[in-house]
């Protein structure tokens, strides 16, 4: 699921980025922070010209690299280039459509993490149905959770989005799923029909998938349905790793090496799901926790970081987000945010 960086959020982060790249203050945290360490971006979609221009900007400065190096032990790199990653999560079409080709000219090895009983399909993520229904929406206003939520304009349509996503990801799934049913149907009841598809929300199918890895892409598994797997029985969340995984060699010939944990930060997944990716023959993992470097230990192969990206951001946050200051900015925002 894509975190969804807001415009406002985006201007502003750019300003800091801006300011810090003047001031050289990303190039030295680079050197300090990241130095011969790794990063694995983590993006969802992407648009060519905003893929080229990162493309541009990481590979003037780090080594673009398969995922497979994440798994090399620090002190084997400590000193050398510092290298990057570059993940897309959820298995959108314009990642075969636009990513590849401008990876293809840069040379920059890429993942992709499907969702295996979407791929090929013309189902849609709940997110994506959630944001086509609020974009399309005549409401005004709408109620949810004993509060009245605005609804005018682009930037209180996606705080109301992030609000139903947060209260959708800490429920029970059953409920869960009634509160978001209720809120699209709300929403769509005096929506223009038309305007309710949700644009860019088209699914890679299993031919793209199998041209994908023949060009080299490395496809992982992102589950079977995109659960929140620590809000599962232990059996159901074993189902959504193994399955998954039998999915994906079934149709590619063979079995993933790697998963994303749907949503990625630890209330999302837990030890025991941890244990179980182990068990289900994944050889590593990847989470949604933002921090650079390697794996530490062999039991973080199965909670590695990844950093959020992406395309539509400018070059000054790219730069904010590879340089290990990220963390430090997104702590600060949520300190003088007051929360
Ligand atoms: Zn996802």
């Amino acid at each position: 699921m894509p975190a969804g960086s807001a415009p406002s959020w985006r201007m502003e982060s750019d300003r800091v980025g801006g300011l810090a790249r003047r001031l050289r203050l990303t190039t030295a945290a680079r050197r300090a922070i990241v130095r011969g360490g790794f990063i694995t971006l983590n993006y969802h979609h992407a648009d060519r010209a905003g893929l080229a221009a990162h493309l541009a900007y990481l590979s003037a400065r780090f080594k673009l690299v398969p995922l497979e190096e994440s798994l090399e032990p620090v002190a084997t790199r400590a000193h050398g280039r510092p290298r990057v990653a570059i993940t897309f999560d959820d298995g959108y079409r314009d990642v075969y459509a636009d990513a590849l080709p401008v990876a293809e000219t840069w040379r920059a090895p890429i993942a992709v993490f499907v969702v295996t009983r979407f791929v090929g399909t013309d189902n849609q993520f709940w997110w994506d149905r959630l944001q086509a229904a609020a974009a399309g929406t005549h409401r005004r206003s709408i109620d949810l959770a004993g509060h009245t939520h605005l609804l005018e304009g682009a930037a209180a349509r996606a705080r109301f989005c992030a609000t139903v996503s947060r209260c959708v990801r800490t429920l029970p799934s059953p409920e869960a799923a009634t509160l978001l049913e209720r809120v699209i149907a709300e929403l769509v009841d005096s929506a223009v029909p038309s305007t309710s598809s949700a644009p860019g929300a088209q699914l890679l199918d299993w031919p793209q998938l199998r041209d994908m890895c023949a060009r080299g892409v490395c496809v992982g598994s992102h589950t079977e349905t995109h659960p929140v797997l620590s809000r599962l029985r232990p059996t159901e969340a074993r189902a959504e790793l193994e399955r998954s995984r039998e999915t994906l060699a079934t149709h590619l010939g063979t079995p993933p090496e790697f998963l994303a944990y749907p949503h990625g930060q630890p209330a999302d997944v837990g030890q025991e799901v941890v244990a179980l990716t182990r068990a289900a023959g994944y050889r590593a993992a990847f989470s949604t926790v933002s921090r650079p470097g390697p794996a530490k230990q062999d039991a973080d192969r199965y909670f590695l970081p990844r950093t959020p990206a992406d395309t539509r951001e400018p070059i000054n946050v790219l730069a904010l987000r590879v340089s290990g200051l990220w963390p430090l900015v997104a702590w600060l925002r949520r300190y003088f945010a007051g929360g």
